[in-house]
């Protein structure tokens, strides 16, 4: 299958390609020339399936064509080495737990099955990612591709501007993992990423490649969940009218969740949960997009305030503003409505949200109508917000063993000033 830019200035290019490049030439996003509906047959026995089967059909009829079953299917379970389990909060409402990978977030999916698709097209050369993160980018990315073979990692974060139980899940791995420790800001470090990218001289001495978001390695394979949430709650006979709720910033989750719904996912809508980052709220409402600088609140996994995926959005309806309204509501939230509901939740149902799922849980709450059953995506464990959270329901979170594994694990990174020449200099010496 071949992959078109939403630019629609790039030449159609390969899985591989797309996959390697992550962007097109055009700086457009790559999208897959077909979307392919899955049978009837296996709507009708998905609640009869695992995980692992459900995900497998679901791969195949994006990459099938262009990887081997049996290599794909390796992969794929590869990825899948923990649960996404749905799980009950009160009512109608129902959790989509997303968290329970090394990372506890869900961009574990993505970055793990990029990782070993990038594997699997890697011939003979090493490859070299290069990511600048403020957090938890760099943890996804790098728990992602820990131990893949011929591919080196490394994670540019800015010194002391991390918080230190991300920073542990980045500097405590080793093997193939470095760490650099960029004295500056966040925009630092990424402005070092593209600069390397950029320089002619460096690209032709060794293959580098980004782990970006919105490659279509990380994105697409986050539809394996979607159909999962729905083969549980068709298990238990809830998938009647059912709605889904995506909390979202770079609109990389929820565009899988509408892929799904496009091969065929009997979901009736979705909610978009925003924080006050409201540009795709706003764009529901009016028709317009106008992207602005983001605003910092407590949900800081989606202070985005110029999503990469609209494009992608707008692409799948064909830049028509009626028929994304068809499919996709929005709401957005401020850091008080987030921290109360955190509490308010807590305290009725002892069901402890983070600040992401939080506001996921909410737009259900306030916008289920009658007859439906809600499924929202809770983002990350709540532990990955600690002190936001403890500070909201007065009362201590406490660290799951994998997050504690990290914090007891050796530090090693390499210090580096802000500075190109000094940051390409360690790359070519090694
Ligand atoms: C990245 C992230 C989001 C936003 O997901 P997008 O795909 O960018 O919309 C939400 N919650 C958490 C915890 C995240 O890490």
């Amino acid at each position: 299958m071949m992959y078109y830019s939403t630019n629609g200035r790039a030449p159609l290019a390969t899985l591989e390609k797309a996959v390697v490049k992550g962007l097109a030439e055009d700086r457009g996003l790559y999208m897959p020339e077909r979307i392919q509906r899955l049978p009837d047959s296996f709507f009708d026995r998905i609640q009869d399936m695992d995980f692992h089967e459900v995900a497998c059909a679901v791969a195949e009829a994006f990459f099938g064509e262009d990887v081997d079953k049996d290599v794909l299917d390796a992969i794929v379970c590869d990825t899948l080495s923990f649960d996404c389990p749905a799980v009950k909060v009160e009512g109608r409402i129902y959790a989509l737990e997303l968290f329970h990978g090394p990372t506890l977030a869900f961009k574990d999916v993505g970055a793990r099955f990029m990782a070993r698709l990038l594997g699997h097209f890697r011939s003979g050369e090493s490859l070299n990612v290069l990511v600048a993160t403020s957090g938890d980018t760099g943890s996804a990315v790098a728990n992602g591709f820990l131990g893949v073979e011929g591919i080196n990692v490394f994670v540019l974060y800015p010194k002391g501007k991390v918080s230190p139980i991300q920073e542990c899940q980045f500097t405590t791995l080793g093997r193939n993992i470095t760490a650099l420790e960029i004295d500056g800001v966040f925009d630092d470090c990424q402005a070092l990423v593209k600069s390397a990218f950029m320089d002619a001289e460096l690209n032709a001495a060794m293959k580098l490649t980004s782990a970006n978001s919105i490659n279509v390695a990380r994105f697409l394979p986050q539809s394996f969940y979607y159909f999962w949430g729905y083969a549980q709650m068709k298990r238990s006979g809830l998938a009647d009218n059912l709605v889904v709720c995506t909390p979202s910033g770079n609109f990389g989750n929820i565009c899988a969740g509408l892929f799904a719904k496009r091969m065929g996912l009997p979901v009736k809508r979705f909610i978009a949960a925003n924080n006050a980052n409201s540009v795709f709220y706003d764009y529901l409402r009016t028709g317009v997009y106008s992207p602005r600088p983001s605003v910092q609140t407590i949900a800081n996994a989606m202070d985005v305030g110029d999503p990469s995926n609209f494009a992608r959005v707008i692409d799948l309806y064909g830049h028509d503003w009626d028929a994304v309204k068809a499919d996709i509501s929005g709401t957005t939230y401020s850091d008080e409505q987030i921290a109360e509901t955190i509490r308010d939740v807590f305290g009725r149902t002892g069901y402890l949200c983070d600040p992401h799922g939080a506001c996921g849980y909410r737009a259900l709450a306030e916008g289920l109508r009658p007859g439906e059953t809600g499924l929202f995506c809770e983002t990350a464990h709540p532990a990955k917000f600690k002190d936001t959270v403890e500070g909201i329901i007065g009362a201590g979170v406490a660290i799951p063993d994998k997050l504690q594994a990290f914090m007891r694990g050796r530090k090693e990174n390499v210090s580096l000033p802000n500075d190109y020449q000094a940051f390409k200099a360690f790359l070519t010496g090694r």
